[in-house]
Formats: structure tokens, sequence, C-alpha cells
């Protein structure tokens, strides 16, 4: 094709950049170009073009920062996934005030419509260039570029080292916003200095910009800390440490319900329900290979009598041991040891967050151990209780990800080639046969087992990563597993960890946003309140109280001196799913009006009947109702 046709074909595309032999390049690169020599297009809805859009866009937050704070030293700014950040090093914290400046001389560059101009020059040439414009991190980045020529973008007057590719030209960058500012330390690391990261997104289309803005308020509205103060369900106290959840009285409701359901479908399929030490002898450690491979996760190790004792940072030893406590016989497999098991596991202060991210915590754990073939089946038995996980929680999408060994190199496996595939066939057959669409990730494995992830999508569209169904081919053979097999010889048996909800502390923060604290009525921590209209109204709100209690609903009495709507609005502000209204009329006739969190008034009801309808919601765990 002559390259005048391509070039009419990617104006009409409203191509942004090209890859050129796969290689992405400026549009303008074109010119340099005979022919067309397999040139795609990329446009800005690609997820290619976005981060070129996005990092364009972050070259005008530079260049706007530059000529608002002249003495602003640039360090580097990427695309993320989200959008783009550009890190600074200035004399002032940046104020909101400043953000809006900063947004108005961006605009104005964008209005301006400059074009991006690439030039290539030698490297020393370069870092001489950044040296006299006294921008320390780019001739820091230049030192270390082992190539002798480097190419530099300028729009209007503003350089930056850049490899590029860009949009052609600023008036192509549309809808932006700048959304926060937070600390960085330059290169990541804690020792060097503190810079200010400004993020901000960019999107092709206005409308694309106010969903992912109206999608952040929503992610807002559901944080989890945020929730989790309002209606009193855990806090994190800095006397005691971070990333340590104490759970408080309301969040203990949740977790008990959690946990009861838990337990009764544990024991239901099939499991043992364990209990092992938090701390137990360093050696074990050693013997598992923790101290080699998991050493940077774990707390440090304690000394007690001379000896040296480990918090554990997983169940799978603990469990190893009962089952090594006896010669087992193939008769007694599958054995299916379950444990809600506290673990420690060693994460920096600064990447704590709420619930999601901590040091303590609580594992739904077990270990599946078995004979081969019962391998398919134990598999399938772990996929369908995650699926009755996200049911009864009233998650309806997931994801599914099968993590195999990179072919290429089996030596950098625990286990023979035959194993790892019958492993990978039992993961993979059962996936196949429940019909669940699954992503094949080769290479993905860790490199004791392949495993299954699966991640709940919430109600605004978030992936979380929860369940795992991971084998292990290296533990048994650590610790010597054996099985007397039918033909009377010794025989090492398969080991599966599996996890549903993987941590309760983290299901508890996804729960949390997933239903804005509004918890279904089983979930809920107090399920109804009693509102009597005014005083006189108390005897008989007591006696509903009472019978609700008997009838096992949480149940709670707001008999203040308020207002009958102050205390509606309370209820309300703590997702109580039914307030119930008692006043002359409800007395006489042993009714009660019914007020729901979420539709309001539901009508006038005889008690017994509300009971009826409470009782059947809560039995059933109704996730909607
Ligand atoms: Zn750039
Ligand atoms: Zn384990």
């Amino acid at each position: 094709m002559p390259l005048a046709e391509t070039e009419k074909k990617l104006k009409k595309l409203n191509a942004i950049a090209v890859k050129v032999n796969g290689d992405l390049k400026d549009l303008s690169s074109l010119k340099d170009l005979g022919a067309d020599v397999g040139i795609e297009p990329v446009t800005p809805d690609s997820e290619e073009g976005r981060a070129i859009y996005r990092h364009s866009a972050s070259h005008v937050m530079a260049h706007a920062v530059k000529e608002l704070f002249p003495d602003a030293k640039l360090a580097i700014g990427p695309a993320t996934e989200e959008g783009f950040y550009y890190d600074f090093d200035l004399e002032k914290p940046l104020s909101p005030e400043d953000m809006i400046r900063i947004e108005a001389k961006m605009k104005e560059i964008i209005r301006g419509g400059h074009p991006f101009r690439r030039t290539v020059m030698k490297r020393d040439d370069a870092a001489a260039l950044f040296r006299k414009a006294a921008e320390d991190y780019k001739v820091e980045l230049l030192n270390e570029i082992p190539d002798n020529a480097v190419s530099l973008y300028e729009e209007s007057g503003f350089v930056d080292l850049c490899r590029g590719p860009h949009v052609p030209s600023t008036g192509m960058i549309g809808a932006f916003k700048l959304l926060s500012v937070a600390g960085a330390y330059w290169r990541g690391n804690e020792k060097n200095k503190m810079l200010q990261r400004i993020y901000g997104t960019a999107f092709s289309r206005e409308k694309d910009l106010k969903e992912y803005l109206d999608f952040l308020e929503e992610v807002k509205k559901r944080d989890h800390r945020k929730l989790g103060k309002d209606l009193d369900l855990f806090s994190i106290q800095d006397d005691a440490g971070p990333g340590l959840i104490f759970w408080h009285p309301k969040g203990g409701v949740i977790r008990r319900e959690i946990e009861d359901w838990l337990r009764d479908e544990l024991t239901a399929r099939g499991y043992d329900l364990v209990f092992t030490p938090h701390a137990m002898r360093l050696h074990l450690w050693e013997t598992s290979g923790h101290t080699n491979f998991y050493r940077e996760n774990m707390f440090g190790a304690m000394e007690v009598e001379n000896d040296k004792y480990q918090l554990k940072p997983m169940n799978c030893p603990g469990h190893i041991l009962i089952y090594k406590s006896r010669a087992r016989s193939y008769r007694e497999l599958p054995m299916r040891l379950a444990e809600l098991g506290t673990v420690y596991r060693y994460e920096r202060s600064g990447v704590m967050h709420g619930l999601l991210r901590v040091r303590g915590f609580t594992q739904d754990d077990a270990h599946i151990f078995c004979m081969p073939d019962q391998l398919e089946a134990e598999v399938q038995a772990c996929v369908e209780f995650a699926h009755l996980v996200l049911k009864t929680f009233g998650f309806d999408q997931y994801q599914v990800e099968l993590s195999a060994r990179d072919p290429g190199n089996p030596e950098h496996y625990a286990g023979t080639v035959d194993e790892w595939s019958l492993a990978e066939g039992a993961l993979m057959n059962t996936l196949k046969r429940m019909e669940i669409p699954f992503k094949y990730m080769p290479g993905e494995a860790v490199f004791y087992g392949p495993k299954i992830d699966v991640k709940l999508v919430d109600a605004i569209g978030r992936p979380w990563q929860l369940t795992t169904v991971q084998f292990d081919f290296n533990l048994p053979r650590r610790f010597g597993l054996e099985y007397v097999g039918s033909d009377g010889h010794l025989h090492t048996p398969v080991m599966v960890h599996r996890a549903l909800f993987g941590s309760i502390e983290r299901f508890f923060g996804v729960l949390i946003e997933h239903y804005t604290g509004a918890f279904p009525v089983w979930l809920a921590p107090v399920q109804a309140v009693v509102l009597p209209i005014s005083d006189k109204h108390a005897p008989y709100a007591r006696e509903v109280q009472e019978e609700l209690r008997r009838a096992n609903v949480r149940v709670q009495l707001d008999d203040r001196n308020e207002k009958l709507n102050a205390r509606i609005r309370d209820a309300q502000l703590q997702k109580v799913p039914f307030m119930l209204v008692v006043g002359d009329r409800e007395a006489q006739n042993r009714t009660v009006s019914v007020r729901r969190r979420d539709t309001g008034d539901a009508g006038t009801r005889p008690l017994a009947e509300f009971i009826d309808w409470t009782r059947q919601l809560i039995d059933t765990r109704a996730a909607k109702w």
C-alpha cells in the first residue's frame, strides 16, 4: 500500500501513533519510511493507545508545573493502568489551589495544540543539557542509560527525556483530571528524598472521564476503612501496631456468622477441624523451607529457653505434623484438615491498607492429603465450595485463572514432570468438565505446584483475589509424608493447600465495600430497631424487642428522648435493615409499622408475621430481599 493511502487510513481511524513491525512509534515517524512496511494503527481506545495518551498528558502536566514552579525538578512521569503520574522535587507541598492552577495551565497548553517533536542526541550531550537546567534526576537517569544516543521530546519549549511515543500534538489530549498528590520516594527507596507525586487521569472522551470519576466517587463511598469506623465494625490501634485488627462487637457478629456458616459447611463436606499453635520451633520452618524462600515475609524469631520459636506465617507445617503424628493408611485418605488459622506475616508499614493488607490475619485454611486418583474429585469439590461462598455472600461474577509451569524450564520446579502433568491435568479437566471459563497462565505457577485462583467481582466491577487451590510437591517430600497403599507399600500422598475466603479480615473488607456496609439481614450486626413513637409506647416496644430476641433476631430498642425522625435517621445511617415504629394503633393490634432501610415504608404487619419473615431471611441467608 502506498504511504499516502496508509496515512489516509490512519486519519480515518483517529490513530494517535503507529506500530511499525511491532514497535510503537510516533505518527510523525511515518515520513521517514519510504513505504508501508507493516504499519498498524494505534487508536486511543486500545490499551497501548491509552497509555500513550496518558503519558503525553503527564508531559503536559510536567510542563505546567515547570511554568508555575520554575525551581521544580523533574523525576519520572509514566502512564499507569488508571491514568498517569509525575514525580516532582518541589520546595513546598502542593496545595489544592496549586492543583487547580496546574490544571488551568495544562488546559492552556492543550488548547495551544503544540506538536510533540522528537530529537535524538548523544547521551552525553543530553546529560549536559539537563545538568545546565539543574535537572539532577534526569542526569542521574541518563548516566545509567547504556545507549550512546537518547531521544528527547519537546512541545512549545518544554523538553523531557523520553523514549516516546506521544500523541502528535497537545491538542489531542481532551478529557483529563488531576486526582491527588502523595509523597513518593525517588526510585521507591526510603533512603532517598521524598518527592511529590501528582496523580491524574485522561480519556479520549469526556463521557469516559465522567464515568471514571463517578466510579472513583463510588469507591470512596464504599471505603471499608471509613465505613468500618462509621458503623463501629473494627479498628486498628496505634498502641498495638500497624496491620493488626481489632474486631469490635458489631464486626464480631459478622465474623461469627461467616465462621459459623463455614464450620457447618466444612463439617458437611467431610473436613476435620483442627487447631494448631501460633508459635512453633524455628527448626520446623527450616524443615519446611520457609526460612529460605519465605523469610522476608516472616516476623523475627523469638528466644525461649535457649531455643528459637517462630510466629507462624502459614498453617501448613502444623497440619503436616498432625498428619505425621501416626502411620496413615490409604483408607484414611482423602484427609481434609481445616483450621481458621491466624497467621502473622511481615509487611512494610508503608503498604498496610485497612483490612486488605495486614500483618495478622485468619485464613480459612485447609490441607487435603490424598492419593493421585482422588485428585480430580477433590479439586472439583474445592471449586464447588468456592462457588457456594460466592453465592452465599452475594457475588454473581467471578474470574478463574490457572497458573501452570513454564514447560521450557522444568528444572525450576519441585516435583517430577509426571506429577506436574497429573496435577495440571486435574485442574484443567475439572474446570473444563464444570464448564468454567478460565485464563490459562503458563509460567505463572510457583515452584512447588500449579494452582487455581478465583477472583470474585464486586458490585462495582472490581476483581478481588480470594480463593486459591494450590498443589504442593515440595512439603510432602521435605517432611517425608507417607501412607500405606492398598498394595501394602509406602507411598507419598499428594498435598493440596486451599483457602476459600483467603483471609477473613480481607474478605470482611471486600464484603463491607461490596455492600457499602448495608449487609443482608442475616449478616447485619443489628437486624431491627424498635422505635416507640413516644414514652407511653415504651412498654409495648419492650415487648416487641423481647419477642424478637426470643426468636433470635438481633434487635435494639431506641427509646431515647429524641424526635422519631432523628431516631429513624440514625438507624438508617447505621444501615439497620428494619426499623419498627410502634404507637397506639400498633400496641392495640399487636402489630409493627415496618420501615426498610432501602425502600422505606413497608406497611403495618402483625408482629408474628414480621418475625416469621425475618427468620426466613436469616435462615435462608438471603442475599437480597
Ligand atoms: Zn514521554
Ligand atoms: Zn498451606
